[in-house]
């Protein structure tokens, strides 16, 4: 996941420079599904994607997110090189990208939750629980920790079921939950589950893929993994030992799983921290992605690599993005 709107200010001037001198893109993808309400705006539809990949193929040269990284220190980077980046893992991942990503022979990186393998996350269940859920919601205390939830509805709208409140409420309780380091969400999710009296859905419709189906999704080496913590936490509100812990088991996890290093890390909501990334270059990561968007080059941080987060649009929308972000001539 991501926080929507997190954009570098001097985007287009850094663009117009890419332009003299060169630059190359990292896209970003977390979803390749149709949903019935994209509350989070992270899926592209499968038709979407396809047409994506195959101008991504006719129009630019896409390479892993490994050999573009490479070629960025040895400061040798093709013209027009992009790189496909999916974050947290879903299992829509395995079975409706990848034939994609196959058919146009496009390598990608998938960032991997490792505490969260198999399972639905958070806050897709806080999405189901809430539309189906007919708790009383008025007036809801949930105490966690040393803080709590506090839900009054809005003025004038003592009913749930106008839309209006029904979205602030959720979006209260997601902002809340957010706030939370792991122990305290999960206790938190607890109380929900509780108050809300909706029963799980055995396999829910949204959920990251297994260890098994992590490695199908890279048994023909056309998609590799990165780290992207255990339980996906704001790294900025952890403690340097929490952070430490959430980073260093996710590659271990990932580790043990696929019995080969891994490289690359991105971080939860984009969110870098001081801490962070001097310990990702101790724990031998060579890489880190954040949610900025811009164009890499020769001389980028490379544990602070930006990307463009790829919207639901057509081929045709799309390769005007990528014309508009690497001056491609585009016939
Ligand atoms: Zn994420």
């Amino acid at each position: 996941m991501r926080l929507p709107g997190a954009k570098t200010a001097k985007t287009f001037s850094r663009v117009l420079r890419a332009r003299i001198l060169g630059g190359a893109l990292i896209l970003g993808y977390h979803r390749v599904s149709t949903v019935e309400n994209d509350v989070y705006q992270v899926c592209v539809s499968p038709e979407n994607f396809s047409g994506q990949m195959q101008a991504l193929r006719a129009y630019a040269y896409p390479i892993s997110l490994s050999k573009l990284v490479q070629s960025l220190k040895q400061n040798i980077l093709a013209p027009k090189s992009v790189a496909v980046t999916f974050d947290d893992g879903y299992a829509d991942n395995l079975y409706v990208a990848k034939p994609i990503l196959e058919k146009f022979d496009i390598p990608a990186t998938v960032f991997i939750c490792s505490g969260y393998m198999g399972r639905e996350f958070w806050w897709d269940e806080l999405d189901r629980i809430v539309l189906s859920s007919q708790a009383d919601t008025r007036a809801l205390r949930l105490p966690v920790g040393r803080t709590q939830f506090k839900w009054d509805p809005p003025r004038g709208s003592s009913e749930m079921d106008n839309p209006e409140a029904h979205r602030q409420f959720r979006e209260a309780l997601y902002h809340f939950l957010l706030s939370l380091d792991v122990e305290d969400q999960n206790h938190a999710m607890g109380l929900i589950r509780t108050w809300s009296g909706v029963s799980s859905p055995g396999i829910p419709a949204s959920r990251a893929m297994s260890e098994e189906e992590l490695l199908q999704l890279v048994d023909d080496g056309l998609i590799e993994l990165g780290a992207h913590t255990s339980h996906h936490p704001m790294l900025p509100q952890l403690s340097f030992a929490r952070q430490k812990e959430e980073i260093q088991s996710s590659k271990r996890d990932l580790e043990t799983l696929l019995g080969k290093k891994i490289a690359g890390f991105s971080y939860p909501n984009g969110q870098v921290t001081v801490a962070a990334k001097p310990l990702l270059r101790e724990m031998g990561f060579t890489y880190a992605c954040t949610s900025l968007q811009d164009v890499v080059r020769p001389g980028s941080d490379l544990y602070e690599l930006t990307r463009f987060w790829q919207q639901d649009v057509d081929g045709e929308r799309f390769v005007k993005g990528l014309n508009r972000w690497l001056s491609m001539k585009v016939h």
